[in-house]
């Protein structure tokens, strides 16, 4: 799988400035990569029908990335295919104030999926230590005294452990969690920004708070780092995609979640013998009409 390359378990540290935003260093052409990401799709879709018939297991895709890496597009593309009876999309935006006064899983937890179907978080609880951190947003929660003592370092370290153990949790209680990181150069930013101010149909994608985000795109790696390396485990990895070539991406998540699929239970409920006979009676029944 391409895709391993880019995986982080927690063995060791993730390093985005030393990892590739396009596809040169893994030696692809981009027709064979069209092919095989079709033949990606068409997986995905056998082995959801058989994930959703199933209903032992949920999994959830946590798409992170900073602005114009192509999170929307991802979804659209990777996730198109997918049956949307067993699909849902939950897109977490700024906080309002009902889930400001709850703890910051409270909004994760209304989103997780039944088991069986497959959620797909469009940015998540990692905010709340991303754009939280960067913006030092924690300073202006009401929360205890206790709590708000720490100074942000170990505030944040100690959240990291929470969604370690959160992720632990729902592991255990039958999901599966996979976390992907869109990495794009700061250049490639740039064009698309610029794309979606030229085209009036992009237009909507752009605000001029994305520039004042940009000017921080360093911190912003930097606290990706921190939080990859803190939160990547063996059964909710993190993979960090090089994402300037939107064809690359895109073959990579489809391998990614093929992978997920084919880990998760996908097994045809089977019939126990009394069952199946009374089946065969109502196939004479039907036979004999
Ligand atoms: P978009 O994904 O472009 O629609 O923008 C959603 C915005 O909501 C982004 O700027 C996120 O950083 C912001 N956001 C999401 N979750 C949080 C959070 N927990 N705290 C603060 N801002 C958030
Ligand atoms: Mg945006």
């Amino acid at each position: 799988m391409k895709a391993e390359k880019y995986r982080f378990d927690g063995s060791q540290p993730c390093v985005l400035r030393r990892l590739p935003c396009d596809s040169r260093e893994d030696d692809v052409e981009k027709a064979d990569i069209l092919e095989k990401t079709e033949q990606n799709l068409q997986r995905m879709a056998e082995l959801q029908d058989a994930f959703y018939a199933d209903g032992r297991e949920g999994l959830i895709l946590v798409l992170q990335a900073l602005d114009a890496a192509g999170k929307d597009s991802t979804v659209k593309h990777v996730m198109g295919g997918l049956n949307p009876q067993g699909v849902q999309v939950t897109s977490f935006k700024q906080p309002n104030a009902e889930e400001l006064s709850h703890d910051f899983l409270w909004r994760v937890n209304k989103a997780l999926p039944p088991r069986g179907s497959i959620a797909i978080f469009n940015r998540s609880y990692y905010e709340d230590v991303l754009v939280v951190q960067v913006h030092d947003l924690q300073k202006g929660y009401r929360m205890a005294p206790r709590v708000k003592e720490d100074d942000p370092k170990e505030f944040f370290r100690k959240r990291y452990r929470q969604i370690r153990h959160y992720e632990e949790y729902l592991y255990e209680n039958s999901y599966r969690v996979v976390k992907i990181f869109l990495h794009v150069s700061k250049e490639e930013q740039k064009q698309r920004f610029l794309e979606r101010i030229d085209k009036p149909e992009k237009n909507w994608k752009f605000s001029d708070a994305d520039i004042k985000e940009r000017a921080l795109f360093e911190q912003y790696l930097t606290t990706y780092d921190e939080v990859i390396t803190a939160t990547a485990s063996e059964h909710s990895p993190w993979y960090a995609l090089p994402a300037d070539q939107k064809w690359y991406t895109r073959y990579l998540v489809s391998e990614i979640m093929v992978d997920a699929l084919e880990h998760c239970t996908h097994e045809y409920p089977k019939l126990e013998k009394e069952s199946r006979d009374r089946l065969l009676e109502c196939k004479k029944a039907l036979e004999s009409e």
